[in-house]
């Protein structure tokens, strides 16, 4: 009963939402219409919002059977269909603020298909993560090294796509590391770059 628990929360946090729901109201966390698909089926998209960060499913209707799931707790979880957490409040457009001379830029916990947990590595699956967004050296590359192949990638995947002084890369965690995801997205938006160290501190 206890584990039965434990999938409501998870579910919870990781919903999907109906397409027009998400052409009216945006984001399910900040309103924002803008975003990416990290990954899509037909009729369904896991989309990462521009704004937050905030990963979720897009559904359109007429989708009867869910084929994008999310693994959590080493379970593939199917997001179920909630209404739209900020019904009546209209979407907006990306308000973005200057990059400046931020190196980095790191967003909320989304939805990305990555190579595993960067703590504990697994196989490719669509996990909680973040995006990192290179501005400026540390080249992606050097990022990627720094993470030892662990739940790591380029983004969309492609290394020889991206140009080496900006890119994005994308880092998973299971759902029993994400408050180690949690504590690495702080200490890169503190110190605006990334360090062994703190990736090593992190996946203590
Ligand atoms: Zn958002
Ligand atoms: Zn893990």
């Amino acid at each position: 009963m206890e584990n039965q628990n434990q999938t409501v929360t998870i579910v919870d946090d990781i919903i999907a939402i109906s397409h027009s729901d998400h052409k009216k109201f945006g984001c399910i966390n900040c309103g924002c219409k803008n975003g990416s698909v990290s990954f899509s089926t037909p009729g369904e998209r896991a989309w990462n919002c521009a704004q937050c960060g905030r990963g979720f499913v897009i559904r359109a209707s007429g989708v009867e059977k869910p084929l994008i799931s999310v693994v959590l707790d080493g379970q593939e979880i199917y997001p179920e269909l909630k209404p739209h957490p900020r019904q009546g409040t209209p979407a907006h457009a990306l308000e973005k603020g200057p990059d400046g001379d931020k190196v980095l830029t790191v967003q909320g916990i989304g939805l990305y298909m990555v190579p595993g947990c960067f703590v504990c590595g697994g196989g490719m699956a669509l996990l909680p993560g973040i995006a990192i967004t290179v501005h400026l050296k540390p080249t992606i590359e050097t990022v990627i090294r720094l993470f030892e192949d662990k739940g790591v990638r380029t983004y969309p995947g492609d290394a020889s796509k991206l140009k080496d002084m900006k890119g994005r890369v994308t880092v998973g965690a299971c759902f029993k590391h994400m408050t180690n995801l949690k504590c690495l997205m702080e200490s890169i938006k503190a110190a605006n770059t990334i360090r062994k160290g703190m990736i090593e501190e992190a996946r203590k």
